[in-house]
């Protein structure tokens, strides 16, 4: 029987060791989601790392690990300290994710983490050799398995394989710097279906394949030898539902079943009943402009001085990649620029910066969406940006205004947002002003296409779309054959 194995650098469990025995729980976030529809059943599986290395792993725990992901449908590469470090924080983390976001100044072009790269996406490959047959559908996720898709072509000539990037596929000029290019382009091409999140990062990823590889391109199909490969976007989407029915149930809430931090917003949102939250969520990464967004933040209150002590600027920062230096040195920039920015600003009765370096569960994320008038997300680069989706999505009466950045894959779903510059502090400053004026009805207006947008195309669709246009491939190349 054909199956379909889905293979992701991470695999949609956590693992938990206490006192000798293994637990597995699932993960909750966005690509676990969507994929529930393609990864059900016994006739997928899904390849990746655990999460622990091998030097944190038992020995005698192994066969108990295997059994308990086993049980998710899920089976694990195995990965020793100095791979991780030389294929995920070396390559994917300090080459691919830099150079692909257009911060070419920290990109890292190292030979022994590109070898270790390649390396561990052959054991990648492997482990889907291992597991599979030529009848067999396998979807290939993100930047850190470029190299699979023709690595298991090579071996298994028929067998159907969708690559998809998470990321964008930046321009020819900027990828033509990495060394590596042309390996990278012939690994992708192993597949017969590349998606991305937008048509712009189609369409660099095609000008690549035509200059570099010198390939015959014609709308979105590549030719090359026998085999046709199909290029196209696929707007990733979220769990509107999960989102909304959360939103839902927390409005219907009493006094007693309010988390402390919607209890501390709700004091202040009493005491100043006019006074306006912004929220930003992101990791705290630099494609994220968190620093920017701090800088403009005091541009804002200092061009419309009226709006000191009545708007505050939550910041939700969650920890990412701290051992990378680069993200090391970001947090220090961020944690002296709310310091210099609070201490200049604070009265006794207003801190205008609320930041918070930690990541939130579920329910708190939903008070920070419920409760903030206005959420404002000005990444420099971002390949979509879900959380522009998820504030949306909570949005049950309609209200609230977002404000994103046009750098982000998802301001091309998301035209009635106030889509921003996050360079232009002058726009920025004007358009806090603007949604902190608008009035309720257009609020409500440009929500509500946006929530009607959103709830059709849900992560579910993405992940069908996906699957449905490989399959579709599949068919056609036979017929070209
Ligand atoms: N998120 C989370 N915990 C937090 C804050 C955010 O799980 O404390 C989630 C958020 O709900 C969203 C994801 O992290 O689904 C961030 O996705 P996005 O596409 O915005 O950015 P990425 O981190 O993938 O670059």
């Amino acid at each position: 029987m054909a199956k379909t194995i889905i293979i992701s650098n991470r695999l949609p469990v956590q693992l938990q060791i206490s006192n000798g025995t293994i637990s597995a729980i699932p993960s909750v976030g966005g690509l676990a989601t969507g994929m529930k529809s393609v990864h059900s059943g016994g006739d997928s599986l899904w390849i990746g790392w655990s999460g622990l290395t091998d030097e944190e792993t038992p020995e005698e725990l192994e066969s108990q690990i295997d059994n308990a992901l086993a049980e998710h449908g899920s089976s694990k590469v195995k990965l020793t300290q100095k791979e991780v470090d030389g294929f995920y924080y070396g390559f994917s983390n300090r080459t691919v994710w830099p150079l692909f976001h257009y911060f070419l100044e920290y990109s890292e072009f190292e030979w022994e983490s590109w070898e270790i790269y390649k390396s561990v996406n052959q054991k990648f490959a492997d482990a889907i050799l291992d597991n599979t047959n030529n009848d067999d559908v396998i979807w290939v996720h993100d930047y850190q398995l470029m190299l699979v898709p023709q690595m298991v072509r090579e071996k298994r000539p028929n067998v159907s394989i969708g690559f998809f990037l998470h990321i964008p596929f930046p321009s020819f000029e900027i990828f033509r710097t990495l060394p590596w290019r042309k390996e990278i382009l012939s690994g992708l091409l192993g597949s017969d279906l590349i998606g991305f999140h937008t048509y712009d990062y189609e369409r660099h990823f095609l000008s690549s394949v035509r200059r570099l590889l010198g390939l015959e391109v014609s709308f979105n199909d590549i030719y090359l030898d026998d085999r046709v490969i199909k290029v196209d976007s696929f707007p990733m989407g979220i769990d509107y539902k999960k989102f909304n029915e959360a939103a839902m149930e927390h409005a219907q809430r009493d006094e007693s079943q309010k988390s402390e931090l919607q209890k501390r917003l709700d004091t202040h949102k009493e005491s100043t009943p006019d006074a306006k939250f912004f929220l930003s969520i992101d990791r705290l990464d630099y494609t994220k402009g968190i620093a920017k967004r701090l800088n403009a933040f005091e541009y804002f209150l200092n061009k419309y001085p009226q709006y000191k002590e009545k708007v505050r600027l939550i910041i939700l920062a969650v920890p990412s990649r701290s051992n990378v230096p680069q993200y090391q040195l970001l947090k220090k920039e961020i944690d002296e620029l709310v310091g210099r920015i609070n201490g200049e600003l604070s009265t006794v009765s207003w801190t205008p910066i609320w930041y918070f370096y930690r990541s939130m569960p579920f329910d708190n994320l939903i008070d920070l969406y419920t409760t903030c008038d206005i959420a404002w997300l000005t990444p420099i680069r971002d390949g979509m940006n879900l959380v522009a989706k998820e504030y949306i999505a909570t949005r049950t009466d309609k209200t609230g205004v977002l404000i994103l950045s046009e750098m982000a894959g998802s301001a091309n779903e998301m035209n009635e947002s106030l889509l921003i510059n996050p360079n232009n502090f002058e726009q920025i400053a004007d358009t806090l002003d603007r949604a902190i004026n608008m009035p309720q009805e257009e609020q409500q207006q440009r929500n509500s296409v946006l929530q009607k947008r959103l709830e059709r195309y849900n992560v579910e669709k993405w992940a069908n779309d996906f699957m449905n246009s490989l399959l579709n491939q599949k068919e056609k190349d036979r017929t070209y054959i």
